[in-house]
């Protein structure tokens, strides 16, 4: 079994070819780190012209890189959501264009199920169920994932993800933000320290039980004249925003996993992926939090966390495995076919008491 990923749900193109046994053969990112200069974020009519662009030479270096063509292909497997639906379509076009030449069946993965999955790739003891954090660019995310599609949430974001917040940190400051903000804060902090600065952490309920709402952050200096400051004042703030915005992601998933073990006494592993699990005093915090609660902390490394075709090839593989995919696209496909697209699209169901089964 060897499958194609794609995917192009945010500001990344990346594509991967992966063997059903989690071998993996080659991966390819493009990232647009000038656009998100320029535009200090993701503009989406840019985003999807900079996919456009370089989605064919990605998905072929893929093929390339793995010493295959598309006729070894057993199934391509694409991002149909959630994100941004002019980028997904870029991805989707491309993964019908191959899956439609060459007769292959086609899986539409959930990106953020496919952060999750990734980590039964790089642990293959990972067994369900588990716990998952995904914290990245759009999600803070607390899930109870029971099995292969069937995820509880415990607890989201209604408004800022956590990378997000340092996105706007990093703003704030004038960092370089060509590899994103979360890396410029990261290193900024290790030059700060981390009790400095006061910041509040305005919290919302929006969930009963485990409100994990991010936050919006007010410290002591204003931050619009926070980029004037000197390096030693701004490394500080970095380093204060992160103590603080972590902080909020440990007490919060403490509490949640402490109440979700007392529901499923099996769980033994705690996966935290995405973008911001790539940093390496989340990675530090959380496992002394997994430590705490008696949990195994699994963490991908840091090139499967963010955006990357691996976790979608391996998604895709972990469904087509259990019989779920989509028939190859008729050859006569007509060019106005509406595809499956869902920019939204929540992973698993909320939490509701006396429901102990969501699917
Ligand atoms: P989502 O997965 O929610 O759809 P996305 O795909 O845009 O969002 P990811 O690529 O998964 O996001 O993660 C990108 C985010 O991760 C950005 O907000 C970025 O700042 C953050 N990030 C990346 N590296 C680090 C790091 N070392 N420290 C903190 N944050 C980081
Ligand atoms: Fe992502």
């Amino acid at each position: 079994l060897i499958v194609l990923g794609i995917e192009t749900s945010c500001d990344d193109t990346a594509a991967a070819v992966v063997r059903g046994n989690g071998e993996i053969l080659s991966q390819v990112v493009s990232t647009q780190a000038d656009l998100l200069v320029q535009y200090g974020g993701v503009a989406p009519k840019m985003a999807e012209e900079a996919h456009s662009r370089a989605i064919d030479w990605v998905t072929q270096s893929a093929l390339d890189k793995a010493n295959l063509t598309a006729k070894d292909l057993s199934a391509v497997a694409v991002t149909i959501g959630p994100g941004l639906s002019l980028c997904l379509r870029v991805g989707v076009c491309k993964g019908r264009e191959i899956a439609r030449s060459f007769q292959l069946p086609i899986i539409g993965v959930h990106h953020m199920e496919a952060h999750t999955l990734v980590a039964r790739l790089t642990d293959r003891n990972l067994q369900f169920p588990f716990m998952a954090l995904l914290i990245s660019g759009g999600h803070n995310l607390l899930i109870l994932a029971h099995d292969l599609g069937h995820y509880i949430q415990l607890g989201t974001t209604i408004d800022d993800a956590i990378g997000e917040a340092y996105d706007k940190t990093a703003k704030w400051l004038g960092l370089d933000m060509r590899r994103s903000g979360g890396p410029a804060i990261e290193d900024l902090a290790r030059e700060g320290d981390p009790d400095s600065i006061r910041f509040k952490v305005r919290f919302f309920d929006f969930l009963k039980h485990f409100p994990s709402h991010f936050c919006t952050i007010d410290a002591e200096i204003p931050l619009s004249l926070a980029s004037s400051l000197d390096r030693r004042s701004r490394a500080d703030i970095a380093a204060s925003f992160q103590r603080v915005a972590v902080l909020h992601l440990e007490e919060r998933c403490e509490g949640a996993i402490e109440w979700a073990l007392k529901m499923e006494p099996s769980i033994k592993y705690f996966v935290v992926s995405g973008g911001v699990a790539s940093n390496q005093y989340v990675r530090a915090r959380l496992d002394q939090i997994a430590k705490n609660i008696g949990l195994q902390l699994v963490c991908p490394p840091p090139s499967l966390c963010t955006d990357n075709g691996v976790m979608v090839a391996w998604t895709g593989i972990e469904h087509f495995q259990m019989g779920r995919f989509d028939p190859p696209p008729p050859a006569d496909e007509p060019e106005d076919t509406v595809y499956d697209l869902r920019p939204r699209w929540p992973l698993g169901e909320e939490y509701a008491e006396g429901k102990s089964e969501a699917r």
